[in-house]
């Protein structure tokens, strides 16, 4: 059994050495259950010194590789190339900046030998996040639930996943990804590991509000097209309401000379056909959301379904 250690690096140079000796290596030579391990580091287009300290680090061990993209692709696709590298029969990715603590690799891979063949890493509590970035994580785990998805509050991308699941993942080549997405939407067996997340070890986070949001935002579109039907709905709710009120004077004043004595105004009624048509507006304006969701749905180009081989039998 090997153990491939899949970890991004961008701009790490204050931190590397102390994650690679001091967290790493003291949790891989205690680990039970596996015979070899590998390390790939995928620098991801680092502008300081985390390149050469990487290229340091292979040369006094072999079990170490080293991913160099060419320019900083985002932690994602990092993730990506380092999981295309990965030859282990089970792949853990991990932060090299500490926050994921490589204390808990042990009990990844004990559920993975149980039989998991996805463990997720869920932070445990949020104490030493600020109270925006506690609300603005609540509210993404909410939105994203109520679209569709089964998405553990709290999932990180600290996570293990067998070399099957890793075989069906390098399958997809959507380029707008959210890694962990992807493996969720896979599918197999799924175990969650509880881990408390640790400060970082030094330097500061690359991740800033807008990057967050910005992935938030690709997370909403790539998961379900509801976003765009919400506004249908609301254009068939105005047309219908609207529809109503103004056929409801068009009787009562026009064709029955105001029985009730309401006096609509011409604003009134101008106000209501207005309404009238941005109902209709907003709900051809969701026609087209249909067809483009069916157009994304097909670029995406994923497989039909997935096959879990290791669990089927007698197949051709
Ligand atoms: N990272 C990366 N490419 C990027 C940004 C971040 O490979 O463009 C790596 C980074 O080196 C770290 C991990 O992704 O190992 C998490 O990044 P960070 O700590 O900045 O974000 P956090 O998720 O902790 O807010
Ligand atoms: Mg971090």
């Amino acid at each position: 059994m090997k153990l491939s250690i899949v970890a991004p690096v961008y701009n790490e140079e204050a931190v590397i050495t102390d994650f690679h000796y001091n967290l790493l290596m003291p949790a891989i030579s205690t680990l039970k259950g596996t015979k070899s391990y590998e390390v790939v580091y995928v620098n991801d287009g680092s502008s300081d010194k985390s390149l050469e300290i990487l290229q340091q680090l292979t040369q006094h061990d072999k079990h170490i590789k080293v991913v160099s993209l060419s320019r900083n692709f985002g932690k994602e696709l990092a993730l990506t190339a380092g999981i295309a590298e990965a030859t282990g029969d089970a792949i853990l990715t991990i932060d090299t900046d500490g926050q994921q603590p490589p204390r808990y690799i042990q009990q990844f891979v004990d559920r993975w030998l149980a039989g998991a063949d996805v463990v997720v890493g869920v932070r445990d509590h949020y104490q030493k996040h600020g109270l925006v970035a506690r609300l603005g994580s609540s509210l993404f785990y909410f939105l994203i639930n109520i679209l569709g998805a089964k998405t553990v509050p709290g999932s990180t991308d600290f996570r293990l996943i067998s070399k099957e699941v890793q075989a069906e993942f390098l399958k997809l080549t959507e380029h707008r990804r959210i890694t962990r997405g992807i493996i969720d939407w896979l599918g197999f067996k799924q175990d969650h590991l509880y881990f408390t997340y640790e400060n970082r070890l030094a330097g500061k986070p690359s991740y800033n509000f807008k990057k967050l949001f910005g992935l938030a935002i690709n997370s909403f579109i790539s998961m379900s097209p509801t976003p765009l039907y919400i506004f249908g709905w609301l254009g068939c709710a105005i047309t219908l309401l609207s529809g109503l009120f103004g056929l409801f004077i068009l009787i009562e004043q026009f064709a029955m000379s105001d029985p009730m004595g309401l006096n609509f105004t011409g604003a009134t009624c101008l106000g209501i056909f207005t309404a009238f048509l941005i109902g209709l507006v907003l709900i051809s304006q969701a026609i087209t959301a249909l067809y483009i969701s069916h157009i994304h749905t097909e670029s995406l180009g994923r497989p039909l379904y997935v096959v879990d081989k290791k669990n089927s039998r007698n197949l051709k």
